[in-house]
């Protein structure tokens, strides 16, 4: 069986992205996508003074609806492609702002981003666990994940404690085309790893414009170079649940 199409990584008008999602959706169809995630921007941190985010729940809401109008005219002509909700959340935002802004039942993925120590590990586990106690959120979470991570930071220590947090959490870690270096072979031992552990993994690039949202070749590659497959098959079988 060849692996599905998708890409779940992908930025909007609504944060830094040069397109609307209408845009992206009906562009995804023409390529021939199974699966693509809309996943803006949500930070308070620095990045927020640079670029636009999804920064108030006003604006979450228009996203979200947004994205369930061009869901229904998925529907409605038949398409194959699967659309599913996203965010990504930088974690040197604050964590009240966070709680506040995101309600994780109304997510599908929630990628966190700039995860480069164990007190990243720290915060991440914390937000889930407070929203794990939600009961709003008790028959709905969304699928968890790393965008763009970085073995390099947990290669000499921390390593165990990361894995334990990957394993613990269902953590999918995102195979993004627009960082080729995360995926070296000095980090082998790193993707045996997940393989053995069977952590999910997700395929993502970043897109921040339609010339290059079927740019995720290299991702597909360097997941069938590590022998993920059945990772990502896991992850695909995860997204079709979603739908029902
Ligand atoms: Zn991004």
């Amino acid at each position: 069986m060849s692996l599905p199409k998708l890409n779940l990584h992908i930025h909007t008008t609504y944060s830094d992205g040069k397109n609307t999602i209408n845009q992206i959706v009906k562009t995804a169809i023409k390529l021939g996508l199974d699966y693509i995630c809309i996943t803006d921007h949500f930070s308070n941190s620095w990045k927020s003074k640079i670029i636009s985010t999804l920064n108030n729940l006003d604006k979450i809401e228009r996203y979200l609806e947004e994205i369930s109008h061009c869901q229904a005219y998925i529907l409605k002509k038949n398409k194959k492609l699967n659309l599913f909700k996203g965010v990504e959340i930088d974690i040197s935002s604050s964590e009240n702002y966070i709680i506040h802004n995101i309600h994780p039942n109304k997510f599908d993925l929630i990628l966190f981003e700039y995860l480069e120590n164990l007190e990243g590990i720290a915060f991440i586990k914390n937000l889930i666990e407070t929203w794990k106690r939600d009961r709003r959120n008790s028959n709905k979470f969304p699928l968890l994940g790393l965008a763009h991570f970085d073995p390099s930071f947990f290669m000499l220590s921390g390593f165990d404690v990361l894995l334990g947090f990957l394993k613990q959490y269902n953590i999918i870690i995102e195979f993004n085309s627009s960082y080729p270096r995360f995926y070296s072979r000095k980090y082998e031992t790193f993707f045996n790893k997940l393989k053995k552990n069977g952590i999910m993994v997700s395929i993502g690039c970043d897109s921040h414009h339609l010339s290059n949202i079927k740019d995720v070749e290299g991702a597909y590659e360097m997941i069938k170079y590590y022998n993920l497959e059945d990772n990502l098959k896991n992850l695909i079988n995860s997204l079709e649940m979603r739908k029902n």
